[in-house]
């Protein structure tokens, strides 16, 4: 809940209109587990909140995957036929958890798992919070990114509140450029983001060419690239929030020159930088990576052209955390866990 909705709790209980910031600060500074440990508010009106139905809905990993690297998955509930998957990753001073915004996906990205096992729900903003409050390693984050299962443009209330909740004075009071929302580029949502928000935005590529991208992107057919990017030049990110372009490279598809000259000529003007992503096969999916030599050659030509990329470096890759390779399953997790 944001703070008005905590207000209209506050005021149906019959407590002063500060209750909300109490509340607030209960929920996700001090961070309790039940509505009882809110002491500075009466017993009577906590009883109430509690005889009403409200509950502070912190859930913890019903499962965790440990990589040899230090990346952790952890399964959370999601929707009633799929849990969601959130993924921490130590990167020495930096912590970094990977949420999820949706149960499964509606994209259909081919090269992508939580794709193809489809779309079961939204998760709330309080499911994606969560993800964040009720980790063990919660106290040490220091960024956050929405590039977990789901697309958060497709689910753009629920993201805008989590986002309002991570970053409001009333709330975690969290800096925005700690945070990124990482889309396909569904318009609509992407909108809303750039326009009610600080974050930084990572937008998904994967190809320059409409056609090839279409192929790999069913989004491309209604959302094309190239108004997404007449868009993105319309703001700055130059300044406070940083643009970036995730570009995963499979072998024969996207990684050969005229591809990256391509990509160069795309992004220009747009203060993007690019990330080259090495690719984990996946089993419903044909594509093999990229080598290193071709991401190499790849990430050269788009620094000669002027636009900065580097390699990303891939983490949890063992337990099934990589890009592309959340499922939001119990079995597949545990799986992996015996592979190791
Ligand atoms: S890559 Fe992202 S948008 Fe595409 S199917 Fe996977 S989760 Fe959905």
């Amino acid at each position: 809940m944001n703070l008005d909705e905590l207000g209209a709790v506050a005021a149906a209980a019959g407590l002063r209109s500060f209750a909300a910031k109490q509340m607030a600060k209960w929920l996700y500074v001090k961070r309790v587990t039940d509505i009882m440990e809110m002491t500075d508010l009466p017993v009577r009106a906590r009883q109430q909140l509690i005889d009403e139905g409200y509950t502070v809905g912190r859930v913890a990993p019903i499962h965790e995957a440990r990589s040899t690297d230090g990346t952790v998955k952890y399964l959370f509930p999601g929707a009633p036929a799929r849990d969601v998957e959130a993924v921490y990753i130590p990167d020495r001073d930096r912590a970094t958890l990977c949420v999820s915004s949706q149960a499964g996906c509606k994209m259909a990205c081919r090269f992508c798992m939580t794709g193809q096992g489809g779309w079961q729900g939204n998760l709330t903003a309080g499911q994606i919070i969560n993800q964040v409050l009720s980790i063990p390693e919660s106290d040490t984050l220091t960024n956050i990114v929405f590039m977990g299962m789901g697309e958060p443009a497709d689910n753009i209330d629920a993201v805008l509140r989590a986002v309002d909740i991570l970053t409001a004075p009333w709330g975690m009071a969290w800096s925005p450029r700690r945070i990124t929302v990482s889309t396909i580029g569904k318009q609509p949502g992407l909108d809303m983001l750039l326009e009610r928000t600080q974050v930084h935005i990572a937008v998904s590529l994967h190809s320059p060419f409409a056609d090839e991208r279409a192929d790999l992107m069913p989004v491309e057919k209604a959302w094309p690239a190239t108004e997404l990017l007449a868009t993105l030049r319309r703001h700055d990110f130059a300044h406070q929030r940083r643009l970036s372009i995730e570009y995963t490279m499979f072998d024969g598809i996207n990684s050969d020159m005229r591809h990256a000259h391509a990509l160069a000529r795309l992004l220009q003007g747009t203060d993007a930088r690019v990330n080259l992503i090495r690719f984990h096969r996946t089993p419903g999916f044909e594509g093999r990576p990229a080598s290193q030599a071709q991401m190499e050659r790849f990430r050269d030509t788009l620094n000669a052209a002027g636009i900065t990329a580097t390699i990303r470096a891939s983490r949890g890759e063992d337990i099934m955390a990589a890009c592309g390779m959340l499922a939001g399953n119990k079995k597949q997790t545990k799986q992996s866990e015996n592979e190791q």
